[in-house]
């Protein structure tokens, strides 16, 4: 997909607007739009990648980072001492329906397992 066509991409240049929480010069941290939990907070790359897989395979430092960045936003919001769970749904049949790769960091109440 054109990166211009990408509804993350234009989260992270500003040209659709979100409730950003933290930002690193590489990564961007903003509410979901439809939070599942009293914290959803979604953790992007700025650069695109499709997914995980993608990612990883091309740069392993960024997909760290974003790792990094779920747990500072963790810290953020509190919720880091009583548990948190970190997503990435990867393809379609997982639910995934933003192809930018995106770490969910839910947390602020119990989350069953297995998911859904
Ligand atoms: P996924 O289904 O794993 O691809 O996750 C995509 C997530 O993006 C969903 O949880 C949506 O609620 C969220 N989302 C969609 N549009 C926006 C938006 N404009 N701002 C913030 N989050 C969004
Ligand atoms: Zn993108």
């Amino acid at each position: 997909m054109p990166t211009d066509e990408c509804l993350f991409c234009k989260i992270v240049s500003g040209d659709v607007p979100a409730k950003i929480v933290r930002e690193t010069d590489r990564t961007l941290a903003f509410r979901d739009i439809n939070p599942q939990a009293p914290t959803h907070v979604l953790v992007v790359p700025k650069d695109h990648y499709p997914d995980a897989a993608a990612l990883a395979a091309a740069d392993e430092a960024t997909l760290a980072l974003v790792l990094k960045e779920a747990h500072e936003v963790a810290v953020g919001e509190g919720i880091a001492d009583a548990g948190y769970r970190v997503v990435f749904n990867t393809g379609a049949e997982a639910g995934q329906t933003v192809f930018h790769v995106h770490a969910h960091v839910l947390g602020g109440r119990g989350l069953n397992w297995p998911p859904g």
